[in-house]
């Protein structure tokens, strides 16, 4: 059996001439994860300052940052998983500036609420009775109460929110599949916006 040419360990991978075991190979892979997200955020931001240029945030797609296998503690909610038959449909932009302030909801400790609205998010996209424009409106409105949601409590509209959320609701209704998913989520939003 081959040995690791790291540990010595016993060998399952061969990489650049070397045979590596399980862990070393995990290795390298982390690293090459991180080179990937760098490159791939550099993209993002050039992205960005293009739209800043143009005034026109959101209206590129984005990469998806790949996130690294190996996380401690809780960093990152996934982002939210888009089908390819609706890929081409949606505005991916407001899609990611969803998962951006999922994120910071995450990192100030909502967990939870940050799930949910991942899950409502991702049920919305997939949901067939919905027209394509119907699910772009949905997404502006989450688009905006997400990052309410994301802000200081001094910066938060309270009032508009839920005017919005009494709207998704609206929305929401022509598509009978989504309630199960919305009712839940709508209480812990208005709580929030209490
Ligand atoms: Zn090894």
């Amino acid at each position: 059996m081959p040995k690791c040419s790291q540990c010595g360990k016993a060998a399952m991978f061969e990489v650049g001439g070397h045979a590596l075991c399980l862990g070393c190979k995990a290795k390298v892979d982390q690293m090459w994860q991180a080179e990937l997200a760098a490159n791939v955020g550099a993209l993002n931001f050039a992205l960005g300052m293009a739209e800043a240029q143009v005034g026109l945030p959101g209206m590129f797609p984005r990469f998806s940052v790949p996130h690294p296998t190996i996380q401690q503690g809780p960093v990152s909610v996934n982002n939210i998983t888009v089908s390819d038959s609706v890929v081409g449909a949606i505005n991916t932009g407001q899609v990611r500036q969803i998962e951006l302030a999922m994120d910071r909801i995450a990192q100030g400790g909502d967990q939870e609420l940050a799930l949910s609205i991942k899950e409502f998010a991702e049920a919305v996209l997939e949901e067939k009775q919905l027209e394509t424009q119907k699910k772009d409106e949905i997404l502006q409105y989450l688009s905006f109460i997400t990052a309410q949601c994301a802000s200081t409590k001094l910066a938060r509209k309270p009032s508009i929110a839920h005017v919005v959320l009494d709207r998704v609701g609206q929305v929401v209704e022509t598509a009978k599949d989504l309630a199960p998913l919305w009712m839940p989520l709508l209480l812990k939003l208005k709580t929030f916006f209490q």
